[in-house]
């Protein structure tokens, strides 16, 4: 069996030593266009930053280790440059010689990744315009840092990678603009959880142009100049490009392999393309999304390694599935981190397809042991039965604990109320008697049982004043420290039995406080005393910040609770 690989770094490398473990016999080949083989480009922002010291660390295994070990014909420098499928073979240049020849296969193995997106932009070949993707990226981009006086950079494209370069930037004194297209950073969160990063960036001094794009560029006096579709004009020392990738399937689409809708290779469960010869695995191809059942693209390397293990165990012989995707992913943007699994909001919006969402914000610990820290849980599910189809989390600690609980949750087809009863792991430097995992569930549960009825914080401002009241149960101090929503009427939640009577009958009230905790003990009381009551979910942790980031782009609109202008402080 000759087994030929496309791509030696994560799907590619994969693949070839499953297939070896497997198989004994198979003759395995795995090209390599660039220099270098199974290295970890995830840790690429990380070592142009300087927290991983040595380049050396970067790779998981060399060409060596895969020839010694696994008896792996590793060809570094040699681009697989055609597919002639009637002949089972592949066109390869050597980039080193110059030499074309041909190879022969049984089975193939496209895993030739995805290359960031750099769009045509005037000005955009500049030597100060970089992108990153390999290992030469990484080096060009600290090289130019370490040979130049680097003050300023301009991060274009609010994604992980972005994030992470404008956190390695800025940690080395250089003033980090980020310009985002969209109205936040982070595309796998929704705007109120992106909107916890964007004032944690502001904190950190982050310039955050969000809702515009890039232009153009131009040099201008030895520095460049990025031009915003919106007309601002930033003079910097330099550029970097993380709006995004695009599969490399060009090679696949010239040998007629079908290319799907999203732009990535259609493969079956198998991994299979429209050959049944050619297998592809990794960034290049399209996965289904197992939320919404919709094909998707999906760069990320958990998948990417776990499809290359999935085709070597069938090419050899063991039938393998890959059923799809969650979209698991995890980032760091300075002390805080922002996870997600499953969908959305606004992409189940989008297919129609219909969910609730709750908010809680819990510490990682025990609040009473030293250096319990918030985090806030966004859990959406299933209106009628309560299944999980995602989360987001954004927090300083144990962010990536609860973030993979639920993403096994959601794997496992649980509910909400089977969150209530996860048995977690207890003692207080490690979590709670109530981890905030069960926390979330307990809410989403209240919430799908009808124990309490909830607003959200986008939905304040479309509410009727003639109504609705606002009812703010924390206490003076809290509120002459952080303010409180505009015309909110404020009776703190141990008085509130006593000052019933202040209340209007006629009126709904929407009690909350920092993170609705004490507002859903106010709503309990009053609903218990006949009045018509709602909880602010997630209170004014999840209030607060989307509200801060409408201010700043200057979209208030009058009359309503929706503008950081609206925060009343005292
Ligand atoms: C800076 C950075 C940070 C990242 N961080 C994370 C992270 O924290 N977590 C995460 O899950 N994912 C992360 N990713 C994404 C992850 O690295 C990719 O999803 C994963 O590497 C995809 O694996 P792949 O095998 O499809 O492609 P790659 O690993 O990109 O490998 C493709 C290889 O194929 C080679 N190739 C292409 N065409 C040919 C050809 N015709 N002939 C020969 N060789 C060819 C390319 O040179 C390339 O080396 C990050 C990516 C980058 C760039």
């Amino acid at each position: 069996m000759r087994l030929l690989i496309v791509g030696g770094v994560a799907g590619g490398a994969t693949a070839a030593t499953r297939a070896r473990r497997l198989s004994e016999d198979a003759d395995i080949v795995l090209f390599e266009r660039g220099f270098y083989v199974s290295y970890a480009n995830c840790g690429l922002p990380y070592y142009i930053g300087g927290e991983i010291e040595k380049r050396d660390d970067l790779f998981i295994a060399s060409p060596e280790r895969l020839r010694d070990r696994y008896r792996i014909d590793v060809r570094t420098s040699q681009e697989v440059v055609e597919i002639e499928r009637d002949k089972k073979e592949v066109k390869v240049k050597d980039h080193e010689t110059g030499e074309e020849f041909k190879e022969q296969y049984d089975k193939l193995i496209l895993s030739p990744g995805a290359r960031p997106i750099r769009p045509r932009l005037q000005g955009v070949d500049s030597n100060k315009v970089f992108t990153l993707r390999d290992l030469p990226d990484s080096d060009s981009i600290k090289n130019y840092l370490e040979r130049n006086r680097v003050a300023s950079a301009v991060v274009v494209g609010g994604g992980p990678i972005g994030m992470e370069l404008v956190e390695n930037l800025s940690r080395q004194g250089v003033a980090v603009t980020v310009i985002e297209k969209q109205d936040k950073v982070m595309p796998a969160l929704d705007f109120e959880m992106a909107a916890i990063l964007h004032r944690h960036l502001r904190d950190q001094n982050i310039r955050l142009y969000l809702g515009d794009g890039v232009k153009s560029f131009h040099e201008k006096k030895g520095r460049l100049v990025v031009s915003t579709e919106k007309g601002v004009d930033m003079e910097t020392d330099m550029a970097l490009l993380a709006i995004g990738v695009w599969p490399e399937k060009e090679l696949a689409e010239k040998a007629g392999l079908t290319i799907g809708e999203q732009g990535g290779i259609v493969v079956d469960e198998m991994l299979r393309t429209s050959d049944p010869d050619i297998y592809a695995i990794g960034d290049v191809i399209e996965v289904r999304d197992l939320v919404t059942g919709e094909n998707r693209l999906l760069a990320l390397a958990g998948p990417a390694n776990r499809q290359g293990r999935a085709a070597a165990d069938t090419i050899i012989g063991r039938e393998s599935i890959f059923e799809g995707v969650w979209g698991t992913s995890i980032t760091r943007v300075f002390n805080m981190v922002a996870a997600s699994t499953g969908d959305k909001e606004e992409s189940l919006r989008d297919i129609g397809k219909p969910y609730l969402a709750s908010f809680t914000h819990s510490y990682h610990h025990a609040s009473y042991y030293p250096g319990a820290k918030r985090m806030a849980i966004k859990l959406l599910f299933g209106p009628d039965r309560g299944e999980i189809l995602g989360a987001q989390i954004v927090g300083e600690e144990g962010v990536d604990k609860r973030i993979d609980v639920l993403a096994t949750a959601l794997k496992a087809g649980m509910t909400v109320h089977d969150l209530e009863e996860l048995e977690l792991a207890y003692a207080p430097q490690f979590g709670s008697a109530k981890d905030p995992v069960n926390i979330a569930g307990f809410v989403a549960s209240n919430i799908l049982k009808g124990d309490v009825h909830i607003v959200h914080w986008n939905e304040l401002g479309d509410l009727n004043k003639e109504d609705t009241m606002l009812l703010d149960v924390r206490t003076d101090e809290e509120i002459k420290q952080t303010g409180t929503i505009m015309d909110a009427v404020h009776i703190h939640v141990d008085e509130l039995r006593d000052r019933l009577d202040e209340l209007d009958r006629d009126k709904t009230y929407i009690a909350y406080c920092t993170v609705s905790l004490r507002g859903y003990i106010a709503y309990r009381i009053l609903v218990q005393h006949g009045f018509k009551a709602k909880i602010l979910s997630g209170g004014m942790e999840t209030w607060s910040p989307p509200l801060e980031d409408i201010a700043e782009r200057e979209t208030r609109k009058q009359g309503s609770f929706s503008s950081k202008d609206d925060i009343r402080t005292a």
